[in-house]
This record gives structure tokens, C-alpha cells and sequence, in this order.
């Protein structure tokens, strides 16, 4: 018998989160769609169902708001038809860290980092225990890139990716898999929402093909994906450098440079 997958998406009412629950409905995914906007998110649970006839929930949320969290988080802990989560709704910031609002960067902190964090923990011991399920973090090339000038963003993203590689490490060899997206500037309405100056924003990868790059990397099984990235040994070499400090982590002793 085989029975249908099931995807919880959030941010699924613009932008990139909007492409996956097309794509996924497509692909034959009944889905549970997640965001503030209901009536966004309704619309295209319409339209996606009378395209696919796949079943689709919708809950209105707001991430940052611990009542509305705690209820996604219970959705994900006791529908065990849901099989993946696409952990994806995010907010970018301004930038400039000395005149960010204190409360701008918690708000941002509690959306991008414990929102993602906790709807993960929620479906981590279930998926682990039946051994099989899928989480998509999406992250951010930002993450890697503190020259960007995106101190806090980038800071979330990077935190993604890590707690991303840290699931991977911890429940890929119970059967869960852990896919970390990577996108760079893609053309959704973040730039919009997050104040930057729409006449000068950079050149950027159209969202269904950021989508559709992710899920081709998923049917790969990459567990880090980066769209745009054409040479994969470039990042193998980022984490070899970085595996073969490991063992001087070890070390008891400060480096000789701090002995005087
Ligand atoms: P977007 O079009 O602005 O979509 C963001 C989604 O998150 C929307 O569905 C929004 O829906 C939802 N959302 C925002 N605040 C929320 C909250 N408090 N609670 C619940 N949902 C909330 O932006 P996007 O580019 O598709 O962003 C999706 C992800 O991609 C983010 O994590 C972003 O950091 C990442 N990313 C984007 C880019 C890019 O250049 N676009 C690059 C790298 C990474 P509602 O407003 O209805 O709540």
C-alpha cells in the first residue's frame, strides 16, 4: 500500500515557500500550508487543488508569536501523515547592526532561528523514530558571507545551516534527511518587505528556478544545496578546511603562538 505524502510548508503564501507548495502539489504531496495571511494562503490552496486534487490544509500563524508556534508545532508532533517539512518562512533585515531597532532584531531572531528550531525539534523525534521523514531548512548564501553587510540575517542564516549539518549528523543515521538550501538574491517580495531600495537591488535568480534547483538537489540527495554554485568541490573544500581543524579542537594545551 502506498500512501500519499504529506508537507507542511511555512511561508508558503509568497515567494519561494508559494513555489514549493505548487511544485509539491504537482508532485503528488497533499500539503499544510502555514503564514499570517490567510486569505493569501487560502487562495492558493484553491487553485492548487483544483489543479492537483490534492488535499490541503491551511493554518494561519504567525511564527513569532509563541500561541500560534506552540499550534504548528502541534500539528507537526501529532499528524503523522505529514513527512517533510519545508521549514521556510523568513524575513530579511536592513542591515546597518548600529541603527538596527532592538525589537526588529528579536522579531527577526524569533522567525528565523527559534521558530525553524522549534518546528524541526517537533517533527525530529517522530521522524527518527519511524525512521524516515524529510526537513528543508532554507538558509542563505548570506550565511556565509559577513562581508554582505547583513550582520543579523546572515547571522540566522548561519545558524541554520549549522543546526542543519547538526541534524544531519544527528538524524541522518536514523533515516531522516536533512537538506540545508542555500539560495543567493532571488526575485520574491523579501527585498520588498524587508525596506531595501527597490531601484538598485541586484541582479537575481527567478524563484521557480531557485525551487526547482532546491527539489532537483533533494532528488539528488545533496544535503547542502546552493543554486547557484557551479563547482560542488568549492564548497567540499570549505568543509574539508574546516573538518581538519577538528582535531586541534581537542588539544589541552593553548597553541605555542600564546605561550610567551
Ligand atoms: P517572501 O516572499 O517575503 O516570503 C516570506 C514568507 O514567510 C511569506 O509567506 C510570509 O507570509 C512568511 N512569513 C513572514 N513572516 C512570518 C511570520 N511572522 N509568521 C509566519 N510566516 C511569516 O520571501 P522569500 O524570499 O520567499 O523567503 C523565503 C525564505 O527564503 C526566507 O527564509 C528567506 O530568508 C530565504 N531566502 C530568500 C532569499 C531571496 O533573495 N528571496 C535569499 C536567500 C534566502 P505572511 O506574510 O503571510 O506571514
Amino acid at each position: 500500500m502506498t500512501t500519499t505524502p504529506k508537507t507542511l510548508i511555512t511561508g508558503a503564501s509568497s515567494g519561494i515557500g508559494a513555489v514549493y507548495a505548487d511544485r509539491l502539489a504537482k508532485r503528488g504531496h497533499d500539503l499544510v500550508l502555514v503564514a499570517r495571511d490567510k486569505a493569501r494562503l487560502d487562495e492558493i490552496a484553491a487553485k492548487l487543488h483544483a489543479e492537483t486534487a490534492v488535499s490541503i490544509e491551511v493554518i494561519a500563524a504567525d511564527l513569532t508569536n509563541e500561541a500560534d508556534l506552540v499550534a504548528v508545532e502541534a500539528k507537526l508532533r501529532e499528524d503523522a501523515a505529514i513527512s517533510t517539512l519545508v521549514n521556510n518562512a523568513g524575513a530579511s533585515g536592513a542591515g546597518n547592526f548600529a541603527l538596527a531597532d532592538p525589537n526588529e532584531i528579536s522579531r527577526l531572531i524569533s522567525l528565523n532561528v527559534t521558530a525553524v528550531t522549534r518546528l524541526a525539534n517537533a517533527v525530529a523525534g517522530r521522524f527518527a523514530k519511524q525512521g524516515n521523514g524529510t526537513i528543508i531548512n532554507i538558509a542563505s548564501v548570506v550565511g556565509l558571507a559577513p562581508e554582505l553587510h547583513m550582520a543579523v540575517y546572515g547571522a540566522t542564516k548561519a545558524f541554520v545551516l549549522f543546526l542543519s549539518q547538526g541534524l544531519q549528523a544527528e538524524l541522518g543515521p536514523r533515516g531522516v534527511r536533512v537538506q540545508a538550501v542555500l539560495p543567493a538574491a532571488t526575485q520574491t517580495d523579501i527585498w520588498r518587505r524587508s525596506g531595501a531600495d527597490m531601484n538598485n537591488l541586484p541582479p537575481m535568480m527567478k524563484v521557480d528556478d531557485l525551487v526547482d534547483a532546491a527539489l532537483s538537489g533533494l532528488d539528488q540527495g545533496e544535503l547542502i544545496t546552493i543554486p547557484p554554485l557551479s563547482d560542488t568541490s568549492m564548497w567540499d573544500a570549505y568543509q574539508a578546511a574546516r573538518q581538519a581543524m577538528l582535531p586541534d579542537f581537542a588539544g589541552t594545551k593553548p597553541a605555542p603562538r600564546y605561550t610567551v
